[in-house]
């Protein structure tokens, strides 16, 4: 059980990776938008991120449904008549 914030705010950052250089940082209206237009320009975003194998590392190595929107070029809904991730016409191609 946490203690206090300073000890929550230690346990996030200690699972959010750095990841230098990440697209998205700058694309944040995208990535945070679930229409079709928005998930398949963030796909297209992730392709060209040079973060993008770390992410992919990262991501996989989490439990999906904590994951949400696009990450590493992949789609993540929370739908629970689809709970497993899923990909919105393509993936991002490396
Ligand atoms: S691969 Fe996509 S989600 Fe991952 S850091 Fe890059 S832009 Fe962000």
């Amino acid at each position: 059980m946490m203690d206090n914030v300073t000890d929550l705010l230690a346990e996030l950052a200690a699972h959010t990776p750095a990841l230098p250089g990440a697209l998205c940082r700058d694309h944040v209206d995208v990535f945070d938008s679930e229409t079709t237009e928005a998930v398949e320009a963030a796909i297209t975003i992730c392709g060209n991120c040079p973060a993008r194998a770390a992410c992919e590392r990262w991501s996989t190595a989490m439990d999906p449904r904590r994951l949400l929107g696009v990450v590493a070029g992949k789609h993540y809904s929370h739908d629970r008549r689809n709970p497993a991730p899923s990909a919105i016409g393509r993936t991002a191609r490396r």
